[in-house]
């Protein structure tokens, strides 16, 4: 049945059984049945209308950095959108495609003396899943600098959302309940000193470089903060810097990460949250949420 994609898109937009370890920043997770990568909105479009026709399961996948994806994978269609990647900038307007990286729209706002976008620097993600995530750093956040959003649905109906109709909040967006796709964004940015722009994004890269454990591979901040507590420090205090299973390893540089120190599985991973939880609720009576996105078969 996936076979009939290639009917449909170019085979070099195709592939089958495709490890998704080699498609996440964990470096972690099975096969997916297809995984489709579409170099235009006209193959998206085909993609989904063939999800749709055979009622085949699909995700997007952006640049896989919020995402645990399990051992078995994933069943179905995984529509990987980094090939729709436009930056255009109009005055104090940026519009861009949501398969951009993140780091690279906010570089491109900087060469424009374009300022409100210096947190994204470092955030590994693509445009479409800040803006899923409403992904932040440092103060800043997407919500800051959102203007409007254009998705599409399976069915081919698009929808541009202004920004009172995204419902965003702390890592919330109303795109983690419903089943758009995020294609594209428009920012509005103001103009700055270009010294100013840089010299911020380079602390911020700096501030990065020395908290968080760039040296392995890890999908970011596991668990959300819970109101008025840092995760990072509450993990500490309970000794498990360092505690792995597996290849996973709860980060001896910033707790609140779990890193893949080679051979990491999904299984170890979920163990270890399944550990980390159970021992924060006993200590401190708060259930952990994780931040990132659990998919696929376990
Ligand atoms: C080292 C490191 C540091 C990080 N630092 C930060 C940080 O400072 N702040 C922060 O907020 N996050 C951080 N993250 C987490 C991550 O980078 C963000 O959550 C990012 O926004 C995820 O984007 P992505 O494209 O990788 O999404 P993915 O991981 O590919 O997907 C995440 C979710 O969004 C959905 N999705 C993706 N694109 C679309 C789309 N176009 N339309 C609809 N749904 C879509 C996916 O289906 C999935 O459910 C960090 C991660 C790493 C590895």
């Amino acid at each position: 049945m996936y076979k009939d994609l290639l009917k449909l898109l170019p085979a070099t937009s195709v592939s089958f059984d495709e490890p998704m370890c080699n498609h996440t920043t964990f470096k972690i997770g099975g096969p997916a049945d297809a995984l489709v990568t579409p170099h235009s909105t006209y193959e998206l479009k085909t993609t989904l209308e063939y999800c749709l026709s055979w009622q085949v399961p699909w995700m997007i996948l952006g640049a896989g950095s919020n995402l645990l994806v399990q051992d078995k994978g994933i069943r179905g269609v995984v529509i990987k959108i980094s090939e729709l990647n436009c930056i255009q900038i109009h005055g104090e307007q940026i519009h861009a495609e949501a398969g951009a990286r993140l780091s690279q729209v906010a570089r491109c706002a900087a060469s424009f003396n374009l300022t409100g976008l210096e947190f994204a620097e470092g955030i590994p993600g693509s445009l479409g899943g800040a803006v899923v995530m409403n992904a932040g750093a440092y103060e800043g956040e997407m919500a800051d600098v959102l203007l409007e959003v254009e998705a599409i649905r399976p069915s081919g109906e698009r929808k541009t959302f202004q920004h009172s109709e995204l419902n965003l909040g702390y890592r919330q967006s109303i795109f983690q309940h419903n089943d758009y796709i995020v294609v594209a964004a428009r920012l509005a940015l103001k103009t700055g000193e270009e010294q100013d722009i840089t010299a911020r994004m380079e602390d911020y890269a700096q501030r990065r470089r020395e908290k968080q454990p760039m040296e392995y591979p890890s999908a970011g901040s596991v668990f959300r903060r819970p109101p008025g507590y840092f995760v990072g420090p509450m993990i500490e205090e309970l000794g498990l810097k360092g505690f792995s299973i597996g290849g996973a390893q709860v980060s001896t540089r910033h707790a609140g990460f779990i890193v893949n120190t080679g051979g990491a599985t999904a299984g170890d991973v979920l163990q270890l949250i399944g550990i980390i939880q159970e021992k924060v609720a006993e200590k401190y009576g708060i259930h952990l949420q994780p931040e990132i996105r659990i998919v696929g078969e376990g």
